[in-house]
Formats: C-alpha cells, structure tokens, sequence
C-alpha cells in the first residue's frame, strides 16, 4: 500500500495524537521521510498545537478537526499536489 499526499493529510491530526495504528503510522513516517510537502503541513499543525499548549490549554480546543481540515485545505492550494483523481 503506498499513501498519497491526500491520504496522509487525513491521517496528520491523528499522526499528532499517537492515535494511527501501528502499521498506518509507519506508512505516514515513511512518507514523511521523503515527502517536503507532507512534512511541512506536519510541521505548521505541530506548530498549532505547540501554541494551543503555550497558551496553558492543553486539551485542543472545540473545532480543532475543523480547523485543522480547513488548513489543510488551504495547504492543498497553496501546494496543489498532482492528485491521480484530478484528470479532468
Ligand atoms: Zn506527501
């Protein structure tokens, strides 16, 4: 199985959380390892949750799924990624 870029961005807020399972979080790692784009979504959603923790909230706030999809989105055209489905 090989993850796509759009496969691991579902999987990022939960790549954070620990909460992937074993086998799906290596398939992530190992896309990370060789993916820039993948790494930097990785990196600012790490940054948001690092300054949600500063902020002495330490559980996410409500919408944070929310927020973090609209994001990625807005990653997803600032980066389009040649998608297999977008063939049009
Ligand atoms: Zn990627």
């Amino acid at each position: 199985m090989v993850l796509e870029c759009k496969h691991v961005w579902n999987y990022i807020s939960d790549y954070i959380d620990d909460s992937l399972s074993p086998e799906t979080k290596e398939l992530v790692q190992r896309h990370l390892e060789h993916c820039e784009i993948c790494s930097a979504i990785l990196d600012s959603t790490r940054n948001i949750v690092v300054l949600t923790a500063d902020d002495k909230v330490f559980e996410l706030p409500l919408g944070f799924s929310e927020r973090l999809h609209a994001r990625l989105s807005e990653e997803m055209r600032i980066h389009p990624v040649h998608a297999a489905d977008d063939s049009s």
